[in-house]
């Protein structure tokens, strides 16, 4: 939270038009020599009339006229200045209010934002932005019509033959005229040029705080280089969109370590839990096994015990019973820690978590939809506990449709309110299902399928739900796959309050 209000602090102030740039002090300047130059240019016309000389009176009315005409000129040429001037103020305040409303977004959305306007604003065919992390230019995010260098997204080195190097290098716009015609001063840029068939191109550095964090590059179908004013205008972009997204991923950082940090703590607890249970189980259970072989050893005696063998048979139901109760009294245990309540919004929880696994979902070839209802009523409670469930059952799809290889891997997370004021998630996969046998035991403590499996996960996350006053079920999903999907009731005070709309 701290780091976002400072994100944000730090993001407005630098928001406004600055005027050390050349595009808006340009513009001032021309309007006061041109001011100037024509004030000046009076007093001569005064000085001549004042001399009275006849035989000059012609010269002097020619004078007139030339003045008159220059005074136009000026007249004009001060119109288009303050034009420019009000265009430039008005796109770099839309751009301000475009970086400011992105900055809730997920960082990927905002590079791919950031591309697009950039791309737009200086009117080039396409704008990509790299990265640079340990020496490497890394493309991120790209919008327009050349497609991707097969290398890019892999990492071009550090170095001054392609102009995105040459930009970082030198903390500066790189602006070349026609690319694939500089060879010798771009070897690598220029053969990619002369592949892909772009000629202008500039390179914009992002600096934070002169330290470069990546770089913008724009390119050109035909040689059309780009004005001063264009340069002047996409560097203060690129300046506040370096804030913009240095921001974002420094929240996103701190988002993923407070998620991770709840992670370790739950394997943690899930660990200690498995421990104590199982220390607490293995009793009645070797009791169990115990009298088990009495018990056969009874029926097998000639002549069998029946009387000896029903007691020992009954000893092995209240151990059984015991075993239970043990596995209840946990589940107790999670139900009672109240959960801590804050007012919350589903759909940014959800998208939080996503981001959270696309690490994971990427490396299994899974591709993510949603579908969230963007009008759902805020919610009360816990939202790491929220989102731990929701990690579960995304990581469950994932697991679930590792197996499959022959079909699509798809995941589908969805949103809705109901008339009740209760709100459904959902997490639909297309793995292979639930078995029959599988789904009557789900949610029971220590029921897996998995080799290295704990059985608990589902078990804990329907606890959690209930004590959100929830409910967890499954089901099968159409074609294949399931569905988990859980109900959450609408924070109680404010239900009837006018519903959160949430970051797009
Ligand atoms: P674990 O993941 O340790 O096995 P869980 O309680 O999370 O524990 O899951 C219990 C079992 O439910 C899994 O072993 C698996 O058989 C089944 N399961 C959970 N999610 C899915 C899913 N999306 N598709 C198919 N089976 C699932």
């Amino acid at each position: 939270m701290l780091v976002r209000a400072l994100g944000y602090l730090i993001f407005s102030s630098q928001a406004r038009p600055r005027l050390r740039r050349p595009a808006l002090d340009g513009v001032l300047a021309m309007e006061v020599t041109l001011a100037r130059n024509w004030a000046k240019s009076r007093t001569r016309g005064r000085k001549l009339h004042s001399t009275g000389a006849k035989a000059r009176v012609g010269r002097a009315s020619k004078n007139r006229a030339d003045l008159e005409r220059q005074l136009e000129a000026c007249k004009r040429e001060i119109a288009n200045a303050r034009e420019r001037l009000i265009e430039a103020t008005k796109q770099q305040t839309a751009t301000s209010e475009m970086l400011r409303i992105i900055s809730d977004s997920p960082l990927q959305s905002v590079l791919e934002t950031v591309a697009e306007h950039a791309a737009r604003l200086c009117d080039s065919n396409n704008a990509e932005i790299y990265s640079l992390e340990n020496n490497l230019l890394r493309l991120v995010a790209s919008y327009g019509e050349l497609p991707v260098h097969i290398h890019a997204r892999e990492g071009f080195p550090l170095n001054r033959d392609r102009v995105i190097g040459r930009a970082i290098c030198d903390r500066r716009s790189i602006h070349v005229h026609d690319l694939a015609a500089a060879d010798s001063e771009y070897p690598s840029g220029s053969s990619d040029a002369k592949r892909q068939g772009h000629r202008t191109t500039l390179g914009t550095p992002l600096l934070r705080e002169r330290t470069p964090i990546g770089v913008i590059l724009f390119r050109r179908w035909e040689v059309r280089p780009f004005s001063d004013n264009q340069i002047a205008l996409l560097e203060t972009f690129a300046d506040q969109a370096a804030i913009a997204i240095e921001n974002v991923r420094l929240l996103e950082v701190e988002k993923q370590r407070t998620l991770a940090l709840a992670h370790a703590n739950r394997v943690a607890t899930m660990g200690q839990l498995a421990a104590s249970i199982a220390h607490e189980v293995k009793q009645p259970v070797a009791a169990m096994v115990t009298n088990a072989q009495a018990g056969l050893s009874w029926l097998g005696a000639q002549p069998p015990n029946l009387e000896k063998a029903r007691q020992t048979f009954g000893y092995i139901v209240s151990d059984g019973m015991r075993a239970g109760d043990v596995v209840e009294r946990i589940r107790d245990m999670i139900k009672k820690a109240q959960p801590r309540k804050e007012i919350l919004n589903i759909n940014d929880a959800i998208r939080e978590v996503i981001e959270l696994a696309r690490g994971e979902t990427m490396k299994n070839g899974i591709s993510v939809h949603t579908d969230l209802e963007e009008r759902t009523p805020p919610l009360e409670g816990d939202r790491v506990q929220l989102q731990q469930v929701m990690l579960n059952l995304v990581m469950n799809a994932v697991e679930a449709m590792n197996g499959t290889s022959e079909v699509a891997r798809e995941l589908l997370i969805s949103t809705r309110k109901t008339e009740s004021d209760v709100v459904l998630v959902a997490v639909r996969d297309s793995g292979p299902g639930l078995a029959p046998e599988t789904l009557d035991h789900l949610f029971d403590a220590f029921y897996t399928t998995k080799p290295g499996g704990l059985g608990l996960g589902l078990s804990i996350c329907r606890s959690i739900i209930e004590a959100h006053g929830g409910r967890l079920s499954a089901k099968a999903n159409v074609p294949r796959g399931a569905i988990f999907e859980f109900s959450l009731p609408a924070a109680p005070d404010i239900a009837k309050q006018p519903a959160v709309v949430s970051a797009p």
